[in-house]
Formats: C-alpha cells, structure tokens, sequence
C-alpha cells in the first residue's frame, strides 16, 4: 500500500499521473498533505473520484493524542498512537531560541542502551517519515505556536531507520511544508559508523549529536551494546570524517553517571581523547528511569568534569534538564501503556 503523506512532490506527481490524474494535483496535494492532515475527508478541494481513489489505494499514516502532561517548566509530553496502535512519546520545549519539538523515530529501540527507558522493551518497529511529521504537527496544533527546532532525540535509534528519517528531513525543510531549516534540525546518534559516513554525503546541513558516554572503549561498552560493534577510536575516526566532510561541529552527549564515567580521571582521559577534534560535550546528569543500578553524578562532580574539559580546551556545556517531572527529559521516554 503506497503510504501518502511520506512522499515527495515528484513522487505525488506520479502517482497521480498513474491514476488519470493531471500531474498539477500532484503539487496541490502534496501542499495539503503538508499542512498536517489527520484524514482523508480533509482533502476536500480535491474531486471527490481521486479523493475515492486515493482512500482505496493509499494509507494516511496518523497520530493520535492518547496523553497529554503539562510540566512545571512549560514543557510537554505527549503519549500518541499510530495507526496501528503502537505508542511513541514526544517533547515540547520552549527555549530563548525558539520552540522546539524532541521527535521520535522509532517505536521502541533495538540499540539496548543500559541506561535508557526506550530501548527496554526492544524495537516495535521503525516509523515513516509521515509518522515523524506527525508529531509536529500535532504539537503545532495543539499548542498553536510555531515549531522553529526540532530534535531527533526521542525514541529510537534515527539511524537505525536511515531512509525513512532521510525522507522526513527533506520533507521537514520543504517550504510547501514545514519549512525547518536544516540547520534547526539536530540529529543524534548513538554512533552507527556506516551510516555516519553515508549522512555526511547527503549534503544535510543539520547538526550532528554522538552519544559517546565514556572516556574510553571499556566503559563505553560496559554501558553501550553499540560499542562492541564499533570500536571506540573507529567512532572519533568517523567523527572526525563527518566534520571534514561537511564542516560542520560535532555535538558529543555525555550523560554522567555517578561512579560509572565522572571520576576526574575520566574528564582528563576525555579531554585527551577529544583534543583536536573541532567539537562540543553536552553533559546531561544521568535522568532517573527505572533501570536499577545507576546514579545521577552530584552537582560538584559535574561542575568538576565540566571545568577539567575546558580547561583542556574541549567546550563543555551541562544540558538543562527540562521536563523531569513528567519523565520526559532525556533517556525517560518509552511507550508506556496507561
Ligand atoms: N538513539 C539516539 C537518540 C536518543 S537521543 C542516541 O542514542 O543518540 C537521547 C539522548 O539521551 C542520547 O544521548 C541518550 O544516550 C541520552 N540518554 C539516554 N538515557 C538517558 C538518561 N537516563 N539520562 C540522560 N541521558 C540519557
């Protein structure tokens, strides 16, 4: 079944040309697509036998709002089903540099990150690019206000579903749609190699986040499955290719943990690591999730690990935790089915 709203205008074009349909409703139809319909009956400007068509041969992938939780800082999580009933959440965020919607992009996770909520129950399965639009457009509607930044940080692993997320960028930046520059977009990965290398030919200007939590292979794996599949040094390699090749700053996630990565030792062994490399740590204290066995580093030793890295000239930021009362801050997202 041709899934309708992930398509390009090209592709709309043609598939109404194959339905003996002038190709000019292709473009209408993907405008209206584009503003985030929730139905078929929507399309009401188009004739009602491609409408008829339409309903038969295509599917309107949707986004339903099952919870909605307001937090005391302003930010929202919003529990939403799809159309066939697996559940995704997604954040909204008010930040001196615009709104900002934390997007999910698949249901559940496969990448088994210890320290995680999104990954405990495994992967469901990757969402369309529609189903990734959707999420903002619904928070669009929802609290009327425009979406000028969006992070691929939710659920899910963006490049462990790397076409469908590809689409969904092209489709996000599309002034008929959206309209987010690339450059709003941030994309964060927990360290694929392959598909790092892949993302840095696409011409995508949009920033690119690492998860790296660890000075060193041997704590990165004891925390990381991904990191047994990818060596620690083979991922500042590759860091380095993506900077090279598209110029643009790494972002490197660090979640401190206490105890497990934010020993001085560990700062000075990162700092090392890092030097050279045109990039910036954002350090998020560990978010609480119900993993058992972890701690969120205290406040000095987060201040410490931050100071040890720029005075080793490794720029250092610690991400203002938004949302933690409603478990929607980093790390905390998951399907939860109440
Ligand atoms: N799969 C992607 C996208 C998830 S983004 C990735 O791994 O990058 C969410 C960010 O929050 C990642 O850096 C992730 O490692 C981090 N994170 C996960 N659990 C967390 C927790 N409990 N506390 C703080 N950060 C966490």
């Amino acid at each position: 079944m041709t899934e309708l709203m992930s398509m390009t205008e090209p592709e709309i074009c043609e598939l109404c040309v194959s339905l003996g349909e002038p190709a000019y409703r292709g473009k209408q139809l993907f405008g209206w697509l584009q503003k985030g319909i929730r139905s078929f009956d929507e399309l009401n400007n188009l004739p009602a036998s491609l409408r008829g068509k339409l309903k038969e041969n295509c599917l309107l992938c949707t986004c339903k709002t099952v919870k909605r939780q307001i937090s005391s800082d302003g930010t929202r999580k919003y529990l939403f089903e799809l159309y066939d009933g697996e559940r995704i959440e997604s954040v909204f965020m008010r930040y001196r540099h615009g709104n900002t919607v934390c997007v999910s992009t698949q249901a559940g996770c496969r990448m088994g990150c210890s320290f995680c909520a999104s990954t405990i129950k495994g992967l469901k399965r990757s969402l369309y690019a529609s189903e990734i639009l959707l999420q903002i457009f619904e928070i669009r509607a929802d609290t009327g206000e425009r979406i000028s930044n969006v992070v691929l940080m939710g659920m899910g692993e963006p490049l462990d579903n790397y076409e469908n997320v590809i689409r969904f960028l092209h489709l996000a930046n599309d002034e008929k749609g959206l309209g987010i520059g690339y450059r709003h977009i941030s994309l964060s990965t927990c360290g694929l190699i392959d598909k790092m290398d892949r993302l840095s030919e696409e011409g995508l200007p949009v920033t690119l986040s690492v998860s790296l939590h660890a000075p060193n292979g041997d704590i990165r794996k004891a925390i990381m499955p991904v990191a047994n599949r990818y060596g620690y040094d083979e991922l500042l390699e590759a860091c380095v290719r993506y900077e090279q090749k598209t110029k643009r700053r790494i972002s490197f996630e660090y979640a401190l943990i206490s105890g497990v990565n934010d020993r001085p030792e560990h700062a000075l062994e990162l700092a090392g690591r890092l030097k050279g490399t045109l990039c910036h740590v954002n350090l998020i204290p560990l978010n609480h999730t119900e993993r058992k066995g972890y701690k969120r580093s205290e406040r000095d030793a987060v201040q410490a690990f931050a100071a040890t890295l720029e005075k080793h000239g490794i720029t250092a930021t610690v991400r203002r935790s938004l949302g933690n009362d409603i478990s929607a801050a980093c790390g905390q997202l998951k399907a939860e089915n109440d």
